[in-house]
């Protein structure tokens, strides 16, 4: 632990304006404190932890609310400190003045993300665990919410715990090496240990690759539509979207910047992007949407490139995608061509899909495409999946000490340094639980809350 909290903190847990509202006390003094201002069949201090008292919120004698007093004594609570969690009617008067009555009586409105923060340094939970506590909170898509759901539940911890013990091992057994240097013996057997290696190698790996669908179902997955004006991309857009966003007309140019729509698929956020037609242009306001078309296309995970039926023989703009980003040709306007379209050779390079955007002909094909590159089930199996930039970054670095204990390993250099190398994958995992950590860091992650 890093510092104990003396003082005790208040704030509204629920935003003001609904029915009710939830007003959390943590700290030492949140028994007595709320004793001084409730009125109830007996005084709070008589009462057992997780219990619930109905009574009134007084001031000298006059009743500012009837409420629902919840007690929590520690270490059963949230915080793991002594809580209190008044339910009182949810007006701004009413809520402001029970926080004004509390603060008066020596609390202090707590800081962003405090209470969870609490809650970590008590041991309550480890940091990933408090990181999803926020993500859960900001989900705003089944899958974003499977994501954070089994990160709080634990299961990404218990994942890094136990590749931490087996570090722990190693590292024990190679400074054991140390004490005997001058013997020459190994207690690591290095076959062993390069297994073991190997296999947190692969474990890192795993979770590190999952990072870029964690972040995107977190996010939303970006899908740029681009291509010549007029090819129908807002016509597309809208349909997707499912109601009349974009600007839609037939004089060419006239999607002049990116325009996104946001949208829930099955339980994805997904990110539409129309974007300026790609052609050369004069025009200064054109030629910034056209650099901002360029910016999505570098950000997309999924490009859709349209072409109007009646020029699909063309060639295809040049464009060629990231490894990490799926390219599929999409021919608009199929309630104008004539009997069946004739395959051509583009349909053999890039996955092709024939498209009428206005009648919404083909566009459910398209979107099980969509939904089919996600693949977000695995989300909802509860398998572990990194959403967090910062947990990322760590198993980045893990995986470069992890390649260059192996690169000592095989050019058989000594004990020490080897666990050296071992010892910077530890503290790197550790940064992501929390085993590792700074007020720097805390500081950061408990002000997003
Ligand atoms: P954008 O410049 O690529 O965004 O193209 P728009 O979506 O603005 O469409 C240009 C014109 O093509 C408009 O008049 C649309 O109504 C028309 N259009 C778009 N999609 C279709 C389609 O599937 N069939 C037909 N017949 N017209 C379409």
């Amino acid at each position: 632990m890093i510092f104990h909290d003396t003082e005790t903190i208040v704030a509204p847990a629920t935003a003001v304006g609904g029915a009710l509202c939830v007003i959390r006390i943590s700290g030492k003094e949140a028994i007595a404190i709320c004793d001084n201002i409730f009125q109830g069949r007996k005084p709070l201090s008589e009462a057992k932890t997780a219990t619930l008292h109905y009574g009134n919120i007084v001031d000298g004698g006059v009743v500012v609310d009837d409420v629902v007093v919840s007690v929590f004594r520690a270490p059963h609570s949230y915080t793991g400190e002594d809580s209190i969690e008044i339910s009182a009617h949810g007006s701004r008067y009413i809520v402001n003045k029970i926080l004004s009555l509390i603060t008066h009586q020596g609390a202090r409105i707590a800081e962003a993300g405090e209470f969870t923060r609490r809650a970590f340094l008590a041991g309550r939970m480890d940091l990933s665990q408090a990181e999803a506590v926020a993500d859960i909170i900001a989900s705003s898509s089944q899958a974003a919410h499977a994501i954070a759901s089994t990160q709080m539940r634990g299961a990404y911890s218990d994942e890094l715990r136990a590749l931490r013990e087996e570090l722990i091992r190693i590292t024990s057994l190679l400074e054991l090496e140390l004490d005997f240097s001058e013997e020459d013996v190994e207690f690591a057997n290095r076959d062993e240990l390069r297994n073991l290696l190997n296999t947190i190698l692969n474990k890192v790996n795993s979770l590190a690759n999952s990072f870029s669908l964690g972040n995107a179902l977190k996010e939303g997955i970006m899908v740029a539509i681009a291509g010549r004006p007029n090819v129908g991309k807002s016509t597309l857009l809208n349909r997707l979207a499912g109601e009349d966003r974009a600007m839609v007309s037939d004089i060419a140019g006239t999607t002049r910047d990116t325009i996104e729509i946001t949208t829930n698929i099955d339980g994805v956020t997904y990110r539409f992007i129309d974007t300026a037609g790609m052609h050369s242009t004069n025009d200064r306001l054109e030629q910034m949407g056209i650099e901002r078309t360029e910016q999505a296309l570098r950000k997309a995970r999924i490009i859709l490139w349209m072409q109007d039926c009646n020029e699909c023989h063309s060639s295809m703009e040049d464009f060629s995608p990231t490894p990490n980003q799926t390219l599929l040709r999409v021919v608009n306007k199929i309630d104008l061509m004539e009997g069946h379209h004739t395959p051509s050779a583009q349909d053999e390079l890039v996955p092709t899909f024939y498209i009428s955007a206005k009648s919404g002909e083909g566009v459910d094909k398209l979107i099980e495409e969509f939904k089919s590159l996600t693949n977000a089930s695995s989300a909802y199996e509860g398998e572990v999946i990194v959403s967090s930039q910062r947990h990322y970054d760590a198993l980045i670095q893990s995986r470069t000490a992890l390649q260059s204990a192996l690169n000592a390993l095989n050019a058989g250099i000594s004990s020490d340094l080897l666990s050296e190398d071992i010892r910077q994958v530890m503290h790197h995992i550790g940064t992501i639980t929390g085993e590792i950590t700074s007020d720097d860091i805390l500081k950061s992650i408990f002000s997003k809350f």
